[in-house]
């Protein structure tokens, strides 16, 4: 694999010229220019790949991108709840956690079942009040944050509150699912390890299930990086080769898709908020994800999701196809989420299209 792209001085190359020369091996007439899909479970010994649930020079293709885009060490893992569970090995037995209130469903049912085990106490904050976020973070272990937050999109202050958890001596890790690092990257505020569903933007094409962890590239970094690629070999529930090789492929797209679905999303965005149907929006001035109450209450909502024809009536986001979803229509969903929320993951198709196929279904509502 090679670690620095040909030409011209990779310091200076922008991350969108980065993500598509990554992860492909050293020019070599003959060479294959794809990167490498290895499906071995074992390998000649003496080399630096040994056996198959350890590594696989398809995720080091992986990896080596992302890392490069996070600015740290990636390790690419089944899912990205596996990737929140090993983030979650670095929380010592009976430790606590801060955490926010209302975010990825998953990982709010994961603490609350720590919790009732005595394997976990959990502090949970609004994560938009800064102050009562770092007033808890005395004592605690590990400050777990998500931001823009599934789906209520609220935004915290990483700089602030990673800074507070590093004078605090408290590790920290930041769900980077929603922004992507190519408009938040947390390792440069100080986070220990940032966490992602690959799932949905990176991989982007809702075709495969992949997580991934980045941890920073300091000796500290270094350590915790240790820890999580011994806790996924000894897991076991490893990535497969090919869901790998089609997330790198959707990786090398992922600028234009996010400006895209970004551009999209501002838009929809502000034509929503003068729908009558709509009774409140909800996005941070940037992203991908908008989420909207509709006026009506819950069963308003999901007549909008079953009148569409163009959006997709289906969880997860982040993919080429604008989806839609009343959150609380799953149990598991924090009852922080108002029960009337749509959450809309904004696709790369024409604005106009999206536009006409939606208010045709809150016209409806
Ligand atoms: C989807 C999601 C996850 C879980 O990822 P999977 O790939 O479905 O396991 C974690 N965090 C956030 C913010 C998500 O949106």
């Amino acid at each position: 694999m090679t670690t620095t792209p040909p030409g011209p001085d990779p310091d200076r190359l922008s991350p969108a010229t980065r993500v598509v020369q990554l992860g492909r091996e050293a020019a070599a007439a003959g060479g294959q220019v794809g990167a490498p899909l290895v499906l071995s479970s074992t390998y000649h010994a003496g080399g630096d790949v040994v056996y198959a649930r350890s590594g696989n020079p398809t995720w080091s293709a992986f990896e080596e991108a992302l890392g490069d885009l996070e600015g740290g060490d990636a390790l690419v893992l089944a899912s990205g709840m596996a990737a929140v569970t090993a983030a979650l090995s670095l929380l010592p037995h009976a430790g606590t956690v801060v955490a926010p209130d209302a975010a990825y469903n998953g990982v709010v049912a994961t603490l609350a079942a720590r919790e009732a085990e005595g394997a976990a106490t959990v502090r949970r904050v609004d994560v938009t009040d800064t102050a009562a976020v770092v007033a808890a973070l005395d004592g605690a272990d590990l400050l777990w944050l998500e931001s823009p937050t599934n789906p209520l999109l609220e935004v915290a202050d990483l700089p602030t509150l990673l800074g507070a958890a590093r004078d605090r001596g408290v590790l920290s890790v930041v769900d980077n699912t929603f922004a992507t690092p190519l408009l938040q990257r947390p390792l440069e505020h100080g986070a220990d390890v940032v966490v992602h569903s690959v799932t949905k933007y990176l991989a982007g094409h809702s075709d495969v299930l992949l997580g991934a962890v980045v941890t920073a590239r300091s000796d500290a970094g270094r350590a915790v990086h240790e820890r999580l690629t011994t806790h996924r070999t000894l897991h076991g529930g490893v990535a497969g080769p090919m869901e790998v090789w089609l997330a790198l492929r959707g990786l090398r797209t992922l600028h234009l898709r996010v400006e895209r679905a970004q551009a999209n999303a501002g838009e929809l965005a502000d034509r929503l908020a003068s729908h009558p149907a709509v009774a409140r929006v909800r996005h941070p001035g940037w992203g991908g994800i908008v989420s909207i109450e509709v006026a009506g209450g819950a069963e308003a909502a999901e007549r909008v999701c079953a009148a569409t024809r163009l959006w997709v009536h289906s969880t997860s986001l982040g993919g080429v196809e604008s989806q839609l979803e009343r959150r609380r229509r799953i149990p598991s969903e924090p009852p922080q989420v108002p029960d009337n929320l749509v959450r809309l993951s904004v696709g790369i198709e024409d604005v106009d299209d999206l536009w006409r196929d939606l208010a045709r279904a809150l016209d409806r509502a």
